[in-house]
């Protein structure tokens, strides 16, 4: 329901356009496709996810000698969860452990929803009944470390800060042992995101990841980019410069809910090799969801 909710201005631009397509439309030729992928590439599902989309639809009508484009419109519906599905490097579930403490590191630039996420998931996993600790990482934005003790209190989570420019691996360090010392469940770091000067980003990430193994060697467990579904195409290159500069193994998809070209879901997973795992659909503590293709697609059409 709630992914309903967030989907609504996605769904009613699809729906709208999808439908006057049919109306315009009535029998699947050249025309009909190439006024889909205009739709799709304003939707923001991406140049190379569209044509493969539009490629396998016009074999598949083919295939199935289909005339009339209303009856391919389930057909787009399962091709686009199938493409989703289809690029599976990464694990699209979270690496949670079940015996000890998981470490999540929560990457991405300012204003995109960091800190909002990080509060929403230890909302999430205190939920499950979870012990949670967050770890004040972003030293550089001002106010940032306020920001995430008011979600600490909110959600009733230990914050481990220091004072605004410190380093933020001693921040993070401090944290994980305080974290392995009393028996927390989830770690979730904060930390600053300035891509302006990749080469310290670069820097700053990888002492933080080494400090954290050096108390916990597997961890972090997940490296989280949180990317602004708002921004369209300017989250995908986002998304490139952090892939270049860390590990990401999922990206939390903020402002769902401020966006109509929700395709942009695709053209991460599809472009980057990088599973959604969760998306923010509101302000609120529990406007965050777990992302699956299949609710996903489904709440764009039904
Ligand atoms: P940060 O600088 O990356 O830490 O970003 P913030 O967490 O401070 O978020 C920036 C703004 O985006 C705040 O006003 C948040 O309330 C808002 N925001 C974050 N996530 C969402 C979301 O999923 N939906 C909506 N509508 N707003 C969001």
């Amino acid at each position: 329901y709630k992914f309903k909710q967030g989907l609504e201005k996605s769904r009613e631009r699809f729906q709208t356009e999808i439908n006057a397509l049919m109306a315009q439309y009535r029998t699947v030729d050249e025309d009909f496709f190439e006024a889909l992928e205009e739709i799709l590439i304003g939707a923001d599902v991406g140049f190379n996810t569209v044509m493969e989309l539009t490629d396998e639809l016009r074999r598949e009508a083919q295939l199935k000698n289909i005339t009339e484009t209303t009856e391919l419109r389930e057909t787009i519906i399962e091709k686009m969860v199938e493409i989703y599905n289809r690029n599976d490097a990464l694990d699209d579930e979270m690496n949670m452990q079940d015996d000890g403490l998981t470490v999540i590191l929560v990457v991405g630039v300012n204003g995109v929803g960091k800190t909002t996420s990080i509060g929403k998931l230890a909302h999430r996993y205190v939920s499950e009944g979870k012990s949670v600790m967050l770890a004040a990482g972003d030293t550089f934005r001002a106010g940032a470390i306020n920001q995430l003790q008011i979600w600490g209190d909110r959600v009733g989570a230990e914050v481990i800060r220091q004072g605004e420019g410190s380093d933020p691996a001693a921040v993070i360090f401090d944290a994980v042992n305080a974290a392995k010392k009393r028996g927390v469940d989830v770690l979730l770091c904060d930390t600053a995101g300035r891509l302006q000067n990749k080469g310290n980003l670069m820097n700053e990430l990888s002492k933080i990841n080494k400090v954290i193994s050096r108390v916990i060697p597997d961890a972090p467990h997940e490296t989280l980019l949180t990317l602004d579904a708002t921004t369209g195409q300017n989250a995908l290159s986002q998304a490139k410069s952090f892939k270049e500069v860390t590990n990401v193994s999922g990206i939390i998809l903020s402002k769902l809910d401020g966006t109509a070209k929700g395709g942009i879901v695709l053209a991460i997973k599809n472009e980057l090799g990088i599973p959604v795992k969760f998306v923010g659909l509101g302000e609120k503590m529990d406007d965050l969801q777990e992302f699956h293709a299949e609710n996903y697609v489904y709440g764009l059409f039904a």
